[in-house]
């Protein structure tokens, strides 16, 4: 193969990133937000594609830039209607990205690496560990080929639940959310937007500096530090007095409710007593905990909770006053739940 480095990517630009187009030959004021809205608003996968571009100019930016980082694979269709997307990046890695119909609603379920160092023992993206950020770019094409995918189904929602931390990737997580945040990026309003982190209290500080008040979910799994360092064990410390201050601090700025996730694991973290540490963690904050029953994955040797019991702790939360809610399990039938269609990928067919 000839190495010759690809040219950056046209997706992988702010949107006032992509002024810096006046500098190619022939461009004109107007070329940068031109090019933009072909990328961003119509979607196009192809310089040639941008028509009204002079031939000469085209020709040139065809030389100097990609438009998109990544191309789709393959889409996995289940019968509850969620789509399992997933995108070659060009290294020839796998991410995906999981869409979600809820009555009338569809959440985009997004990646933001390959693979996670985090590790979380119940959850199937951790377990080859961390390969490599995604780009803001690589972040930002997954909403664009869930787009064009379904230009019928419209996305509403847009979480940062698929593989890995965006806390450890926060440059660039940051800067593809101010791309889909920005009304001439992809519009998409900030609470549209929930980044689910594991709530390294540094980098919530960092992301409240983000003018974009998108939501956050705090994954919590347990209410004292020594048993989520347990269950997370690519965490490091769990400060979990810290997280929430700063989780209290983000929500005095932008009113944003919070929502603490809980997956919850048979035999492990689904006793009343886990639910009275909840309960007692988490009395006075504005935050809504969500009850996440544990999707099996193969190779992880855990089990489901029995759903009386998950039951038991939202009563439990709901008579201490802290709001709380059951979520039903999506995807299971094509194995698309949380980072499993990825590995279920390459394991059967490596690359053809
Ligand atoms: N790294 C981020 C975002 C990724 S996962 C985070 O930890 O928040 C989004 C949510 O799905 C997290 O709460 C995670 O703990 C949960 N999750 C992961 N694997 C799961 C599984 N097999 N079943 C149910 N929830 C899972």
């Amino acid at each position: 193969m000839g190495d010759a480095p690809l040219p950056p990517a046209l997706t992988d630009l702010t949107v006032p990133g992509y002024d810096v187009l006046r500098e190619l030959p022939g461009a004109r004021s107007f070329t940068p937000k031109q090019v933009r809205r072909w990328v961003l608003e119509r979607g196009v996968r192809d310089v040639d594609a941008m028509t009204d571009l002079g031939k000469e100019l085209r020709a040139r930016l065809g030389e100097a830039w990609r438009v998109r980082r990544g191309a789709l694979d393959r889409v996995h269709e289940s019968r509850d209607g969620t789509t399992g997307i997933l995108t070659r990046l060009d290294d020839g890695r796998l991410i995906e990205s999981v869409s979600i119909p809820d009555e009338d609603r569809r959440t985009l379920c997004i990646s933001s690496q390959v693979g996670c160092a985090v590790a979380c023992r119940f959850c199937a993206s951790g377990l080859e560990g961390v390969e490599r950020n995604l780009t803001s770019g690589e972040i930002v094409e997954q909403v664009l080929v869930a787009r064009e995918l379904a230009p019928d189904r419209p996305l509403t929602n847009y979480v940062f639940m698929g593989s890995g931390e965006p806390t450890h990737n926060l440059k660039e997580v940051r800067k593809a959310i101010a791309v889909m945040n920005d009304p001439a990026g992809l519009g998409i309003g900030a609470r549209r937007i929930t980044v689910s982190t594991v709530g390294h209290p540094e980098a919530l500080a960092r992301l409240a500096e983000d003018e974009v008040p998108f939501h956050i979910a705090l994954s919590l799994h347990a209410p004292d530090d020594a048993s989520r360092e347990e269950l997370m064990p690519g965490l490091g410390p769990s400060r979990l007095e810290e997280t929430l201050r700063e989780a209290r601090a983000r929500f005095e700025k932008t009113g944003r409710r919070l929502t603490a996730e809980v997956v919850v694991l048979g035999g492990v973290n689904d006793t009343d007593e886990v639910a009275r540490g909840f309960a007692s963690l988490l009395s006075g904050l504005n935050v809504v905990v969500n009850l996440i029953p544990w999707n099996p994955v193969p190779d992880i040797d855990l089990a489901p909770p029995d759903p009386r019991r998950v039951e038991a702790m939202a009563d439990l939360l709901r008579a201490r006053g802290v709001t709380t809610t059951v979520r039903r399990p999506r995807g299971r039938d094509v194995g698309v739940a949380c980072g499993q269609l990825r590995r279920h990928a390459a394991s059967r067919r490596p690359r053809d």
